[in-house]
């Protein structure tokens, strides 16, 4: 399981530094709305790193951290930018699928207590991107409606979740 768990914090941090990498690219393309939106979700990826890494440690475990694999840096649209947010999601939700299961198989009901946030966090992150490609295919290349949906964006800001708070 601490193998495991570690495997999850890389891809936690993984998702940051990709989320941290479409909020550049779209500062630099001048839709600032849109950066700020994955500059939150980066906070909330590296937040989900620290849930996982603060369970480790108070289980006794060991957090090894292991090399950030690169990320690209260039996206066509921001509707490409949120497709490919909801394909990178949906390996998401599968890892942790996955490490619910091998929670389950090793009797470890700690684990699969902490992992419930994770699954039900997983059904909004897919959910968010799904809306946001409804959105954008009305939208089209409608120079306006992107200018709307931009500022829409400029307004999320970073939400302390559930597990972490009072242990950032
Ligand atoms: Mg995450």
């Amino acid at each position: 399981m601490e193998a495991a768990l570690n495997a999850q914090i890389n891809a936690e941090l993984w998702s940051a530094y990709l989320y941290l990498s479409m909020s550049m690219h779209f500062e630099n393309a001048s839709y600032n709305g849109t950066a700020n939106w994955f500059r939150v979700q980066f906070k909330e990826e590296q937040a989900h790193a620290t849930i996982l890494m603060n369970y480790v440690n108070a289980h006794d475990g060991k957090v090894t951290l292991m090399p950030i694999a690169e990320v690209p840096t260039q996206w066509e649209s921001i509707a490409d930018a949120f497709k490919h947010t909801l394909e990178h999601e949906k390996k998401v939700t599968s890892l942790i699928n996955d490490l619910y299961t091998l929670a389950v198989e090793e009797n470890d009901y700690a684990s699969q207590s902490m992992l419930k946030w994770f699954i039900d966090e997983q059904v909004e992150e897919e959910e968010t991107a799904r809306n946001f490609i409804d959105d954008l295919k009305k939208i089209g290349d409608h120079g306006y409606g992107l200018y709307m949906f931009d500022k829409e964006l400029a307004a999320r800001v970073y939400v302390t979740p559930t597990p972490l708070a009072g242990k950032e």
